[in-house]
């Protein structure tokens, strides 16, 4: 609470910083009037818009040891310590991190480690060890499985917490002989080479979300390992924005394979390729990797230059390094080829084109002449005949069951130039997609478990976002998030709640905002978004307006739901695809554009192609396509299997997996969206700390009592200060005389069993006192 007559200084809310500070001149019921310490003109704000700031020049380990606990503190606390090169800090036991976008020296090195090994939360700085280290402690004393949960936007620093949480787990408590260690550690190259790209938010972008158990035996030692994905995007296969790159691996086979293995595959420069080139002119090779090039491992031909050039990757030598993450998974050299293969397979076929068929009576359209020679590559590699693949791609079968005979007649429907195109995108998506699958299946093999005991589990995965334009995928990631969240207040909360009633304290229930409501609106059974979504793509001919207006028809008055202010405006009834619906998420609203949702919620292919591809002679290939049981595979139409409902159901095995076991989160932030060191850029910053709930649990600790200390602790932290009469006492009855002898007020602390629980701020204020007297 802001008081005007004691003159203390007050953070006001600020766009650019976040807060700036001043000092109260005028107080009114609704305003207040603040002197910057700029000497700019006094600001009058709003009431709200203030908060109390500290008094003291110091920053805290722990947010929940400030004076006054809210979001201006916080952040200021977060900004000192970054200033300083410290980039971790805790509220309660939730990490916040804050990527340095750099080098810190010593930061993670063994020494490091061994410092964090058996070492209570609070002992050491804070730090992604201590955290990692929690995990396993609790794992042994409660026998429980741990999840470590990592949060964050896109470049904020979650894949590489997770590595460094991986690095300690496997260095601290590994088994002697190391290979299983390795390897868990080595998977991560791997991963990132499929399924990482550059975007403009992130040079190494992870696009796909993971979590990793680490596997432990009933001597807590690491035994293997286990990883599933999450939605990996698709489009990117494709099309990629403007300066951003499809996946890793395209690039590094391209640059980076031997001779041999290039021209067997007929690889070229990317700029060679349609699907390398959506969204760069052309493709840039930087001038450190040429200088390391010798000329036979890659020739001249192979590299572009230009403006986009980035001294951050290097696709020579991270293919050097992908391939040896291979040889160490365990991966043969007939495996290494069937991948490589198969990504040089997608890339040929990515250059076949269409156009229209001046001869065909039905307006279809035949492969173009200039891309015949990649038509012929690609059918040699996925081991298919020219003419079946050519027919897939350019006609549709439909089948029509004659009720006489029983009978199917196959008719052909020939396809137009842009339907050829989407069914070439389609095969190439759902080859990509399986592969993926398939690279996260040798690595599970190759760090495999017999017995397990417990395990602890990293989950890295996309946080809430919103762009200029957001569709299905925003839709899948802020749906997740609202699931996040939710366990997130269950767990924090719940724990808060739980350890008030251990240690006997007799406090009301916490109260918090529920986001159920959001999540009914996108899950609920028949009327939520996602069934919505399955029943349009099951009519005969779905249409986004249609499934957009269905969504508003059926949750009409829904508080998380809101017509996009566009449409509001517009006189048609129906609302356009290109808004389709707002809703107001936990962290803030969000316009999703529904246009492509029904494509995308779609990973089927034409039934010729899929057909096509089941039967090919590649045989690493064909078994990407296990063949379903003849009912799903209802030949003739379109077959329909639904992203959004795996993602769902992969969403509730993850969550009930994070409820079985134990928890801890580290919430990642992104100081600057330039991705350079040393610039802090307050505003946003604020905005991510709002986002990941540390706002919400700070105002909820001002509630209660976020500061708890051992009675044993504070015993040995004070017991010199004291007279020795006092010091004889044990250590309860030590700190009730202190406390009684100092004249603490009773509001502001709480005994206890193990522990006394202050107020906010007052244990500084308790520490200041002793070590002033
Ligand atoms: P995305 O959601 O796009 O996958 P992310 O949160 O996983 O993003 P990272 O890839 O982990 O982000 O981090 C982005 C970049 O920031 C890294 O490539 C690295 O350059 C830098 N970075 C992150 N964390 C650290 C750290 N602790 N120390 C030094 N640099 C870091
Ligand atoms: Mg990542």
């Amino acid at each position: 609470m802001i008081t005007l007559n004691d003159n203390k200084p007050v953070w006001i809310r600020d766009n650019e910083h976040g807060f700036v500070i001043g000092k109260i001149q005028d107080i009114t019921s609704d305003n207040i009037t603040v002197q910057l310490n700029d000497n700019r003109k006094p600001l009058v704000v709003p009431y709200d818009s203030a908060f109390q700031a500290e008094e003291y020049d110091k920053d805290v380990d722990d947010n929940c040891a400030l004076m006054y606990l809210n979001e201006a503190t916080l952040l200021n606390n977060v900004r000192r310590r970054y200033k300083k090169d410290i980039i971790y800090n805790y509220v309660a036991n939730i990490l916040i991190a804050i990527n340095p976008y750099k080098e810190l020296r010593g930061v993670y090195s063994v020494d490091t480690m061994k410092k964090y090994n058996g070492k209570s939360l609070g002992v050491m700085p804070p730090h992604v060890f201590a955290i990692g280290d929690k995990s396993y402690r609790d794992m042994r004393t409660t026998r429980q499985s741990q999840s470590i949960v990592i949060s964050g936007e896109s470049g904020a620093g979650k894949t590489e917490s997770a590595k460094y949480v991986l690095q300690y787990l496997t260095e601290s408590y590994g088994s002697h002989n190391g290979l299983i260690e390795d390897r868990i550690n080595k998977s991560n190259p791997l991963l990132e080479a499929f399924g990482n790209a550059k975007t403009t938010r992130n040079n190494n972008s992870s696009r796909f979300g993971k979590f990793i158990e680490v596997h432990f035996n009933e001597k807590y030692r690491v035994v293997g390992g286990y990883i599933s994905h999450y939605l990996l995007e698709k489009s990117r296969i494709c099309v990629q924005s403007q300066d951003e790159r499809n996946y890793h691996i395209f690039y590094r086979l391209c640059a980076g394979a031997p001779e041999s293995i290039r021209s067997a595959l007929r690889l070229g420069p990317p700029d060679n390729f349609h699907y390398l080139k959506r969204g760069c002119t052309q493709y840039f090779c930087n001038t450190q990797t040429e200088n390391k090039l010798s000329k036979n491992r890659l020739s001249q031909d192979f590299i572009s230059k230009g403006p986009l050039h980035d001294p951050q990757l290097d696709d020579t030598n991270d293919f050097i390094e992908c391939d040896q993450s291979m040889d160490h998974m365990g991966l043969s050299t007939q495996d290494k080829i069937n991948i490589y293969g198969t990504v040089a397979a997608l890339l040929h076929l990515g250059n076949i084109n269409f156009e229209d068929d001046p001869e065909s009576t039905k307006g279809g359209c035949k492969v173009t002449s200039s891309t015949e020679q990649s038509l012929t590559i690609t059918s040699e590699m996925l081991g298919l005949n020219i003419r079946d693949l050519r027919n897939a791609l350019i006609t549709r079968v439909i089948m029509t069951r004659t009720t006489s005979k029983n009978n199917d007649n196959i008719i052909p429907v020939p396809l137009k130039v842009h339907e050829a195109q989407n069914a070439r995108d389609a095969l190439a998506k759902a080859i990509y997609i399986r592969l993926f699958d398939q690279i996260v299946n040798f690595i599970n093999k190759s760090i495999p478990f017999s017995s397990s005991n417990s395990y602890i589990g990293i989950l890295d995965i996309a946080g809430f976002e919103y762009f200029p334009i957001n569709s299905f995928e925003q839709f899948c990631i802020n749906y997740c998030n609202e699931k996040l969240q939710q366990f997130f207040n269950e767990r924090i909360l719940k724990e808060e709640q739980v350890l008030y009633e251990r240690e006997g304290l007799g406090l009301k229930k916490i109260q918090f905002i529920d986001n159920q409501d959001c999540i009914d609106l996108i899950e609920s059974k028949t009327i939520g978004c996602f069934d919505l979504l399955d029943e349009e793509s099951k009519l005969p001919t779905p249409r986004a307006e249609h499934f957009t207006n269905e969504v508003h028809k059926r949750n009409k008055g829904h508080p998380r739901l809101e017509v996009p202010r566009k449409s509001k405006l517009r006189s048609s009834r129906e609302i356009r695809d290109d808004e389709g619906f707002l809703i107001q998420h936990f962290a803030g609203g969000v316009v999703y554009s529904t246009a492509q949702f029904i494509e995308k919620n779609n990973d089927a292919l034409h039934a010729s192609l899929l057909i096509l591809i089941q039967e090919c002679k590649n045989s690493f290939i064909k078994s990407l396509f296990p063949k379903l049981p003849e009912l799903e595979q209802s030949a003739g139409k379109l077959n329909f299997i639904s992203v959004g409902s795996k993602f769902r159901s992969q969403l509730t095995d993850l969550l009930n997996k994070l409820r079985s076991t134990g928890i801890s989160f580290i919430r990642c932030i992104k100081p600057n969206l330039k991705m350079v060191p040393n610039l802090f850029e307050g505003g946003q910053i604020l905005s991510q700390l709002q986002c990941s709930g540390m706002v919400s649990v700070l105002a909820l600790m001002q509630q209660g009592f976020p500061s708890r200390t051992q009675f044993a602790e504070l015993y040995s932290m004070y017991k010199s200060y004291l007279p020795a009469e006092l010091a004889r006492l044990e250590p309860r009855l030590f700190c009730k005389a202190l406390f009684k002898a100092l004249n603490l007020r009773d509001a502001d602390f709480k005994f206890g069993i193990t522990k006394v629980f202050f107020r906010p701020g007052k244990f500084a204020e308790f520490d200041q006192l002793m070590k002033s007297d």
